[in-house]
């Protein structure tokens, strides 16, 4: 059987039909157009998926259901996206009303991070683990948090939204709200905003990490900081949860085995117990395909 996983993001929206294997047979994307109604962009989605599946010649049938993984803050119990910053136009959207317009199939809705953690779990780096935690690091940063061979997701679906632990207060406003936001400091964002600041240039983050490996003293001292508030975060959530390890991705963890060996080290001197000195801090295996195989892992995997 296959799952229809759609993966909703601010600039684009995948849309994959995933085999119980959990290989993509088929997927498309749609840019995500903010200037028209969130139901009206539903129905571009629902007319790709119609498409998507007579081009395989997938008959119904064979749906077992649909997986929709957002960012959040959302609302799975009442099937609402509830205020993403990213998404504004979709605030207090009921997604799921939306697309029984057009489909029949049980539908499956979590945040994007909690849906690529069941991915990893799935066919990826967690396979052999009950208890771990999977943590993004892109425009924003997000957790899954997988623990006794189940998701935890929260009341509401929003469990694992680390990008708002506080790090450091005194390293400035985040938009929620409080200051010294993990993702307000560490997040790829946060990385280019603060390289711009300190070369009085528009600097990304990739070329931040670039100039640092090339000997830039300040991008150096900028990239460590970053990898040290990382590895702080890492050891919360050790302390916190008790993980057999704790996989990392997202573009920023790209950058190499730099993040990890620091991570890694920071780990072994100052998580509280001395079973979580020795977490392995390891890559994410799915990358880009993760929030998409995870949507679609919503339907194929029992995770509650
Ligand atoms: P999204 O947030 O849309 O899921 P990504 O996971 O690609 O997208 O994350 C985007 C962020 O990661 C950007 O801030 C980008 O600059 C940064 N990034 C992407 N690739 C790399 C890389 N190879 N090295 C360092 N940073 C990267
Ligand atoms: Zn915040």
């Amino acid at each position: 059987s296959y799952a229809i996983g759609i993966d909703i993001g601010g600039t684009k929206i995948a849309i994959g039909l995933v085999n119980s294997q959990g290989l993509i047979a088929a997927q498309t994307t749609l840019p995500t157009d903010l200037s028209i109604s969130p139901d009206e962009m539903i129905t571009r989605v629902a007319n790709a998926t119609t498409q998507l599946l007579h081009e395989h010649a997938i008959p119904s049938s064979l749906i077992a259901g649909i997986g929709v993984g957002a960012p959040g803050p959302i609302n799975t119990q009442k099937g609402i996206i509830v205020e993403p910053p990213n998404l504004r136009s979709w605030w207090n959207f009921s997604i799921i009303q939306s697309l029984q317009r057009y489909f029949n199939f049980p539908i499956f809705f979590e945040n994007d991070a909690t849906a690529a953690a069941l991915a990893e779990k799935w066919v990826g780096a967690a396979q052999n683990l009950d208890h771990f935690i999977f943590m993004t690091i892109s425009t924003g940063i997000g957790a899954g948090i997988f623990a006794h061979g189940k998701l935890l997701t929260g009341a509401t679906g929003n469990a694992g939204d680390i990008g708002h632990i506080v790090i450091d207060p005194a390293a400035g406003h985040c938009n929620c709200g409080q200051d010294g936001c993990f993702e307000y400091i560490a997040s790829g964002t946060a990385i280019a905003r603060q390289a711009t600041q300190i070369l009085g240039r528009q600097v990304t983050s990739k070329e931040t990490f670039e100039l640092a490996a090339d000997g830039h003293i300040e991008m150096k001292r900028l990239v460590d900081q970053v990898f040290s508030y990382i590895a702080i975060g890492c050891v919360t959530l050790i302390n916190t949860f008790d993980p057999e390890q704790v996989i990392i991705g997202g573009g920023v963890s790209q950058v190499g085995t730099a993040l990890f060996e620091t991570i890694q080290s920071y780990v072994g001197k100052n998580a509280l117990n001395p079973t979580g000195r020795s977490t392995p801090i390891i890559p994410a295996q799915l990358q880009q395909n993760a929030g998409l195989i995870g949507a679609a892992a919503l339907v194929h995997v029992s995770y509650n």
